[in-house]
């Protein structure tokens, strides 16, 4: 005898939504198989209904609301992207007792804990493996196969246009503007490349990563964030010449102040990476996440952070979970918010910085430089000088410091006359001293 359907709602048609339709109905016996009971599409929403859009004409609607609120649709998958609209749509979802998946990270990033709270009063599932890195396992691990484990630190490349940028000026020597545009071109950029290149997007996901590895809510707003668009050729043939590469990472941390309170860190910047490190082999679109665990160590997750087929698949396994939960009864697992931690400003957190600049050729101009590390207690790890005359440049490597003194000394330094221009500033990650 089969089993009562389960009936599904699809938010979106686009890259992800079109594929979670396809694999979906493709492999129907087998979803049926794992779950207990079949999948059933009840609806598709989109914004364009006309014209073949590869699906049953009749599954398509423009009216995303009217199908979440439909009574035969117990499990809603959200893959439309944008903020508001989705908002609104998964709250009504989850207020009706609906699971939901969603691929959202920006949506995520801002109201976790609003959503969190509406499946909780419902008894609703809420999944988003989706939402951070793709195809790439993080979140269930995080939230469920780490939940015995203290997580200390979770740092990773989750943003592939910005490592395909990266990997490819390393790799050519061409400059950032040349770059975006042939990522344009190579569909690996969008139109506008802002959330991406500008670090928005990495800091969306650095808020969910943080807030599950930590059990504490910390939205996009929390997150210290730079990006990559001022990085030159130059920094990269600096880095190669240091043995490191640079990458966008993300970096949450669990973080003790000098006064011992336990704060966390969620970041996001350009960084040099020692080429030894596993993330400095993280080339191209792909994506990686490092997680240090008390008890379980080191773990590297890596694979595709984005394109149809791969979000997908997080998506269509968060879905299998929550069909098994709806088929089974009982639910996932709830947000877990219990620490609340404070979240550290950037100014506090240890980092070691790389400071290239544009120096005078004249006697004295190192020792000058260097005073202004020490006024500021910055230990010095190695300087370099290159070139001479107008080209005279000096390239400064530190030790761990707080990183308001070092921004500090960047400041100052700006301000002596034997420095022309201080041409670029880096942290240096991945190393401990
Ligand atoms: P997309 O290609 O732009 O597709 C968006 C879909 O949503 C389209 O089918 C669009 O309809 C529909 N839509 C948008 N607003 C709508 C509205 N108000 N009412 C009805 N339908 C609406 O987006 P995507 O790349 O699939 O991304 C979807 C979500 O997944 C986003 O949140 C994104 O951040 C996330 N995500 C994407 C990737 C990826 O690789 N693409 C990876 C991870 C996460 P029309 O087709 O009629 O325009």
């Amino acid at each position: 005898m089969t089993s009562k359907p389960i009936g599904v709602a699809v938010l979106g048609l686009g890259n992800v939504g079109s594929e979670v339709v396809r694999i979906l109905t493709e492999n129907a016996d087998d979803f049926e198989a794992r779950v207990g009971a079949p999948l059933e599409i009840r609806g598709i929403a989109v914004r364009r209904v006309d014209g073949d859009r590869g699906v049953p004409a009749e599954l398509l609607t423009d009216d995303p609301a009217d199908l979440v609120g439909r009574d035969d649709v117990d499990i809603v998958v959200e893959v439309l992207g944008g903020i508001d609209i989705p908002r609104k749509l998964v709250l009504s979802a989850l207020e009706k007792g609906k699971s939901v998946i969603t691929a959202n990270k920006a949506l995520l990033a801002e109201y976790t804990g609003e959503l969190a709270d509406a499946a909780e009063k419902s008894r609703a599932d809420l999944y988003f493996e989706a939402a951070v890195a793709g195809a790439i396992p993080v979140v269930r691990p995080l939230m469920q196969s780490l939940a015995g484990d203290r997580v200390n630190k979770v740092a990773g490349i989750v943003n592939g246009t910005t490592n395909f940028i990266l990997s490819a000026m390393d790799e050519t020597g061409a400059d950032y503007a040349e770059t975006l545009a042939e990522a344009g071109r190579l569909g690996y950029a969008e139109a506008d490349p802002t959330a991406d290149v500008e670090g928005y997007d990495a800091a969306s996901k650095a808020a969910i990563l943080a807030s599950i590895a930590f059990h504490t809510r910390v939205t996009a707003g929390d997150v210290y964030r730079e990006g990559i668009s001022k990085i030159t050729s130059d920094d990269l043939e600096t880095a190669k010449s240091l043995d490191c590469t640079i990458k966008l990472l993300a970096i949450c941390e669990r973080i003790v102040t000098p006064k011992g309170k336990e704060r966390i860190s969620a970041r996001v910047y350009p960084a040099l990476v020692p080429l030894n490190h596993p993330l400095a082999s993280v080339n191209g679109a792909f994506n990686a996440v490092v997680v240090e665990a008390e008890a379980a160590g080191r773990l590297m997750f890596y694979g595709q952070g984005a394109g149809g087929a791969p979000t997908a698949s997080a998506v269509l396994g968060d879905l299998v979970m929550a069909a098994r939960n709806k088929f089974y009864g009982g639910r996932g697992p709830l947000e877990s918010k219990y620490a609340k931690l404070k979240v550290a400003p950037m100014g506090d957190i240890l980092t070691r910085y790389y400071v290239s600049m544009q120096v005078a050729d004249k006697p004295g101009v190192l020792a000058t430089v260097a005073a202004e590390f020490s006024k500021r207690d910055v230990s010095i790890s190695t300087v370099r000088q290159q070139g001479s005359g107008d080209g005279a440049r000096l390239v400064v490597v530190t030790h761990l410091a707080a990183d308001s003194a070092l921004s500090d000394t960047v400041a100052s330094l700006e301000q002596l006359d034997v420095v022309v221009h201080v041409a670029s500033v880096l942290r240096l990650e991945g190393t401990t001293v």
